[in-house]
Formats: structure tokens, sequence, C-alpha cells
């Protein structure tokens, strides 16, 4: 007879592994099966996020930040330190060392909340029943609810071969063991601007080549173009309207390189790179997950069909995170985690899709939530809009970081905030106050009637509301038509 649980979660990343935490703070008998393995060939937890996404790249981002202001910005605040040098060893073990304390940390929660940890990879059977298949042994368990937290894989571009030395992934784009000279990255999504962005700051020459014509058309234009022109000035070579045509890894007698082809509107292109990054996007790990008799359904680009509750096609079974519809973003995803386990529990439980935060972690940092101006437009929604820039807020100066701006859009007659977006500093921490007032139904009027500390760039954000009525103290009013 086979183990039985309330809950079995399949995948530990940010959706499994929080939802396997709440499961057990409810009182349910939960275990969480995983396959990750680390470097070392041992079972770890946290998923993507933890191991080789969200965390190593933040941590990279912000010693990269660190070295790239210590060489340029240093004596602009009068302190000198000459011999600024890097050693990339150093930098990539305090990453390795940040993921293993956080991914031990998941571990000690798994402990303290008698959640199992199942090793090996799941494979859901008929009747709600979960095979764990380890290296050396297959067991059986069965559970009342399967929540799916599989996740997802970077895209491969067919007919590129990875030779995860030359031609990576966002994987193996941070574990370079030197600074390439040139980089070329394919993607400007926010993975490829993130990891573009480290390298770049290393010292690297980048270029990053993107198939769409526009640049970051998921972000409010005005947003996309102030961003793109700065991520110029800082030295990224963003050449869009191209895709790739073919990459291949070459030896030569200075080592090996890479040889892409490309095309644009002009014509085909080459280029030569030491390194190659593909960040073109991800796709869900839904492949092998389930018996030929188990009829869970797949929409067309293989995601596990849920409804707003995550509800599979098979009673009793949930699927969450980026192995479903919408964002692949770890708070989307733990979100999700936490209402399914409400859900079983017997508790009601919702996610406002309409209020994800997005941020990008380049510097300045991009940041939004709710709708944009191009959505706004495209629903013939009568809207105002309110922006307040960093260069006019007397902490972003203190800072020394005064590029960007924060602009507030409000309904037209209820000046219910619709959407709030940010190119600045802590952009991806002041999204969080338009968060919780969009949450709460707030206007630009409430922002504008409550107290921000000074000097602090959440003041920026009371700004922008008090220029949707075109009551900003720092900045001109704007002049209207008599
Ligand atoms: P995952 O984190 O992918 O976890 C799924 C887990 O399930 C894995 O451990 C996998 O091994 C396991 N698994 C899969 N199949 C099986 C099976 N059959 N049996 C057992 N185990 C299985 N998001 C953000 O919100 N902010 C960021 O800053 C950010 N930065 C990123 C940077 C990079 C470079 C990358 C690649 C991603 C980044 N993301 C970021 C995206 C984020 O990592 C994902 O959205 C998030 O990890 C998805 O969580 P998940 O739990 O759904 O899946
Ligand atoms: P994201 O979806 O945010 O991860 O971004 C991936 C980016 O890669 C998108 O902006 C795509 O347009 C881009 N992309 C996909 N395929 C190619 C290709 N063959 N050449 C260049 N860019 C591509």
């Amino acid at each position: 007879m086979s183990e039985k649980y309330d809950v079995i979660v399949i995948g530990a990343g940010p959706a499994g592994y929080v939802s396997a935490i709440r499961c057990a703070q409810l009182g349910l008998k939960t275990a969480c099966v995983d396959d990750w393995l680390d470097k070392d060939g041992k079972y770890v937890l946290g998923g993507t996020c933890l191991n080789v996404g969200c965390i190593p790249s933040k941590s990279l981002l912000e010693s990269s930040e660190l070295y790239s202001r210590c060489k340029n910005e240093l004596s602009q605040h009068g302190i000198y330190a000459r011999e600024v040098s890097l050693e990339l060893d150093t930098m990539m073990e305090r990453k390795n060392g940040v993921i293993k304390d956080l991914t031990r940390g998941i571990e000690s929660l798994f402990k303290s909340n008698n959640i199992d940890w199942l090793k090996g990879r799941g494979r859901l059977l008929a009747n709600k029943h979960v095979e764990v298949a380890a290296e050396d042994s297959k067991s059986v368990y069965q559970a009342e609810n399967i929540i799916i937290a599989t996740g997802s894989s970077s895209i491969e571009i067919p007919g590129v071969k990875y030779d995860d030395q030359n031609i990576v992934d966002s994987t193996g784009a941070l574990e370079f063991t030197e600074v390439p000279q040139r980089l070329g990255v394919i993607g400007a999504g926010v993975i490829g601007l993130e990891l573009g962005s480290v390298w770049r700051r290393l010292g690297s020459e980048v270029v990053i080549i993107e198939a769409q014509d526009e640049f970051l058309s998921v972000a409010d234009t005005q947003i996309a173009r102030d961003s793109k022109r700065e991520f110029k000035k800082q030295g990224l070579d963003i050449r869009l309207g191209a895709r790739l045509m073919s990459a291949e890894v070459k030896s030569a007698k200075t080592g090996s390189q890479v040889a892409v082809q490309y095309q644009d509107a002009r014509g085909d292109h080459k280029e030569v790179f030491d390194k190659l990054i593909i960040a073109v996007g991800r796709a869900p790990n839904s492949d092998n997950l389930f018996d030929e008799e188990v009829e869970l359904l797949l929409d067309e680009r293989s995601f596990i069909h849920v409804n707003e509750q995550c509800e599979t096609s098979l009673p009793g079974v949930y699927a969450i995170g980026d192995v479903v519809r919408g964002p692949m973003l770890a708070h989307k995803g733990s979100e999700e985690g936490i209402m399914v386990a409400e859900l079983i529990a017997g508790n009601h439980a919702e996610v406002n899709y309409d209020l994800v935060p997005s941020v990008i972690y380049t510097h300045p940092e991009i940041a939004w939530v709710g709708k944009n101006e191009q959505h706004l437009k495209a629903a013939g929604e009568k809207y105002k809009v309110g922006m307040f820039p960093f260069a006019a807020s007397g902490r972003a100066r203190a800072l020394g970081v005064t590029t960007g701006m924060i602009k507030i859009l409000t309904h037209a007659e209820t000046d219910r905030v619709l959407g709030v977006h940010i190119f600045g500093p802590q952009a991806s921490e002041l999204v969080a106050q338009a968060v919780i007032a969009m949450e709460l139904g707030a206007s630009s009027e409430d922002l504008g009637l409550t107290m921000f500390a000074h000097p602090t760039l959440s003041e920026s954000l009371h700004e922008a509301a008090l220029a949707v009525s075109n009551n900003a103290i720092h900045i001109p009013a704007k002049k209207t038509k008599k």
C-alpha cells in the first residue's frame, strides 16, 4: 500500500515550495517532489528561481553594479580607489554562497513544517497516484490533491547547437569563468537585458540582437523609449528587427569563438563573438509529466490548462507557476500556490491577475503594475497622466541616480489609479507602493493626500500623483489652454 498524503506538490520552485509550506501550515499532510540536482549532483530545493534564475542573477547584478560604480563613480564623491580590480571567481563564489544559504533555508522550512521531501522525478499516474523515480529507485505515493508546479525551461533555437561553453542559455551565462571580450545576446527581453547588463558592467562589449522592431513592447512606450536611450548610453548595442539565422562555434588559434548570422530589413549580417547567450524565452515543463491514461488538458503551447483557481481538467489536480498561463514570474507562482493551498483547505482565496508587478533589474530599474498607455488607448479608455522625473527628487540627486521618472495613469472621471510605470532608482521597491494603492482602489487624490517621508524616492510617487491634477510642487505646472 503506497503512502497517502492530503497533498503532493510536484516541483519545489517558488510556486511549489511556497504552496507546500502553506498546505502544511493549514494542517494538511504534505509531500513535495523535486528532481533538481546541483553541480555536485546533490538534490536541492528552490527550482529555477533560487538555483539559476532570480537569485543568482540579482546577486551578479549587485556585484557588477558595485564594480562599475567603484570604477566610474567613486571619484564624483571625492573617493579614490585607484586600483579597482575584478576577481570573477570570488564574485561567483559569493553568488553560489547566496544560493546555498537560501536553498538550505527552504530545506529547514520543510523540516520545521513536517513536509516530506521526495527526491526524484515525479510523474502523475491515474487516480492521483504519483510515481517518484530517483537514480536507483521508484516509489508510488497517493494523495487527495495534487499540485503541479514543474516550472519552465529555456527555449532553444532550432538548429543552434549549445556547447555550454561558447553558446549558452541563461544558466550558462551565470557561470562564465572569465569576462568575454565580445558578448552576443539573442533576445532583448527581461533576461537578455539583465544578463547583458551584468557582463557589460564587468567590461564586455555587448551586442543584443532582438527580432522585434519595437524595444520592450511589454512596457509603457515612453518608459521603453527612455530606457533604450539610457541602455545605449551605458554601451549596450541593441539591434532591433534583427533575427538570428545561425550560430556556430568555430575554433581559432586564440580559442573558440561564435560565428553568428542574423537578418534585418537591410539584409544579412555577420558577427563574431567570444560568447553567445541565447535568451529567447521559456517554455513550460509539461513533457513526460503524466501517464497516457491521465487526461490532463494542455493548451496549444503546452501549458497545463487551468481556470482562474488553477484547477486543471482533472478534479483534485491543480497547476501553478510557470507551467500555466500568465507571466512567468516567481511571485505570480507563489501567490497561485497560496491560493490553491487555501482552496484545498476549504477557504476562500483568489489571485488578482490584474495587479501582478513586473520588474526589470537593469540600472536604473524598470517596474510597473496595471495598465499602460497603449492598453488604455486600445481600450478607448479616457485617462489622465501624472509624471514626475527623478531629476527633480532631492533623494535621487543625493544618490546620484537622476535618470527616469514615475508615471501614474488614472481614470479620467473616477481618478482611480489604473497603472503606475517607473524607470529609476529602486523601482522594484517603489512599485510595491503602487500595488498596495491599487489593491485598495486608491485614487491619485488619495496618494496626493498621503504623507511621505523626506527625502525619499517615494516622494516621487506622491509628486506624480499630485501631477495628475497639475499640482506637483517640485516641477512647473503644465500650461493649460485658456
Ligand atoms: P521553477 O522555479 O522552474 O521550479 C520548478 C521545479 O520543478 C524545478 O526544481 C524542477 O527541477 C522541478 N521539476 C520539474 N519537473 C519535475 C518533475 N517531473 N518531477 C520533479 N520535479 C520536477 N522571476 C521573477 O519574478 N523575478 C526575477 O527577478 C526573475 N529573474 C529570472 C532570471 C533568470 C535568469 C531566469 C531564468 C528566470 C527569472 N525569473 C524571475 C523567472 C522565475 O525564475 C520563474 O518565474 C520561477 O522560477 C517559476 O517558478 P516555478 O515554481 O513555477 O518553477
Ligand atoms: P522574453 O520573452 O522576455 O524572455 O524575451 C525573449 C525575446 O527574444 C523576445 O523579445 C523575442 O522577440 C526575442 N527573440 C525570439 N527569437 C529570436 C531570434 N531568433 N532572434 C532574435 N530575437 C529573438
